[in-house]
């Protein structure tokens, strides 16, 4: 009999959601605006550090309003990091502008300073001062925030901070989501809290968050009838979800110290082989990061792992039912950007090519760590 799937990132829920939920019910807030949404977007913005916060649909609306907001349009350049989902880049093709794909650097797995710089550079010979940058904190590990924002205030470019995935890390003491002119947050359901979908746009830029928030209800001017002069859009998050989020909110202290706890148990699986001849690389925090370890990930290798490759390891998983997976695929390598331009060397590709997220739930058991602990030692 096939034991039950071990997921890379499940939902966990806590004990208040439901009552929130319920509370939204009792009240008939059933609607896209309401208490929750509002405790929500306070909860949201005290954690990253910032003054407001606008809860949204998902986390691709938020990156999409961002643009909006920025005044990206048809014919512009915006620098995004290469390395991570799709969604980070889909939105400058919304907004008809050119995505130009930047690639990290080996020690936090983000984006590049110094290519970025190149870009810049490139970009402005051209005639085309780019729009905006777009840096992503990669399963949590916060990016060179200090580097990209000196570079960003040089050339006077605004800052887009992917932080779907960090939502409670932080570098020098800083909230990852706070050091952009806007950030972005998702609660899609693999990831560290979740409203089983959903997004926020935050910002110390109150009146850019009353804008998203008006935009992502239709952009309805104050009139008795619909009155609109400016394109709108669906993208508030409804109160019912809103409270989903104020339950998670309170755990979310716990959930990244158990996913700091699962990275902590690998750390010391894998140390036990490297020792005996293997080299398996983890993302290691540097001086003054803290991550919210959303997704354990490691390194093989196969040069210094006597062969040994990923691929190896996710199938020898998968055939024990546990899910595993490769990091994300860069974005100047999908078919989909392949007429992007892209500034830098190999170290996403190549990091893509050894590269393996492990599973990392906040909810993952004893049993189920002796089941993936079983499974990884097969490979050694
Ligand atoms: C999940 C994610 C998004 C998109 O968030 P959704 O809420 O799923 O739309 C954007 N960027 C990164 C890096 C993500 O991991």
């Amino acid at each position: 009999m096939t034991p039950p799937k071990i997921w890379l990132s499940s939902p966990h829920m806590g004990e208040r959601e439901e009552a929130y939920v319920a509370e939204a019910f009792a009240t008939n807030w059933i609607a896209p605006l309401g208490p929750h949404v509002n405790g929500f977007e306070e909860d949201l913005a005290q954690r990253v550090g910032v003054r407001a916060a606008a809860a949204l649909s998902s986390g691709t609306a938020a990156i999409h309003l961002a643009l909006i907001l920025l005044e990206v349009g048809p014919g512009d350049v915006v620098l995004c990091q290469s390395m991570t989902f799709s969604a980070s880049a889909n939105p400058i093709k919304y907004q008809g502008a050119t995505p130009v794909f930047i690639d990290s650097e080996p020690d936090t797995w983000n984006m590049d300073p110094p290519a970025l710089e190149e870009a810049i550079v490139a970009c402005q010979a051209k005639g085309r001062k780019p729009k905006a940058i777009l840096p992503v904190h990669l399963y949590g590990m916060p990016a060179k925030m200090a580097e990209i924002c000196r570079i960003a205030e040089k050339y006077e470019i605004p800052v887009v901070e992917d932080a779907a995935e960090a939502l409670g890390s932080s570098t020098g003491g800083r909230g990852c989501g706070s050091f952009g002119q806007l950030g972005v947050l998702s609660f899609n359901g693999n990831k560290i809290i979740t409203t089983s979908g959903g997004g926020a746009l935050v910002s110390n830029d109150e009146a850019m968050i009353q804008q998203a928030r008006f935009l992502a209800t239709q952009a309805r001017d104050a009139a008795p009838h619909y009155q609109h002069s400016q394109v709108g859009y669906n993208y508030r998050l409804s109160n019912v979800l809103a409270g989903i989020g104020r339950g998670q909110m309170e755990v979310l202290d716990e959930r990244i110290a158990q996913r700091r706890a699962n990275f902590e148990r690998y750390r010391t699986f894998f140390q036990k082989w490297n020792t005996r001849g293997y080299d398996i690389q983890l993302q290691e925090e540097q001086p003054g990061q803290f991550s919210n370890r959303w997704l354990s990930c490691i390194l093989v290798d196969p040069a210094k792992n006597n062969g040994l490759t990923r691929e190896t390891i996710r199938l020898a998983l998968e055939a024990d039912n546990i899910e595993a997976r490769p990091l994300w695929k860069p974005m100047h390598l999908q078919p989909v950007f392949q007429d992007c331009a892209f500034y830098g060397g190999r170290t996403a590709a190549h990091l893509f090519d050894i590269g393996l997220c492990l599973p990392s739930g906040s909810n993952l058991t004893e049993a189920d760590f002796g089941r993936i602990f079983a499974s990884l030692a097969k490979c050694f």
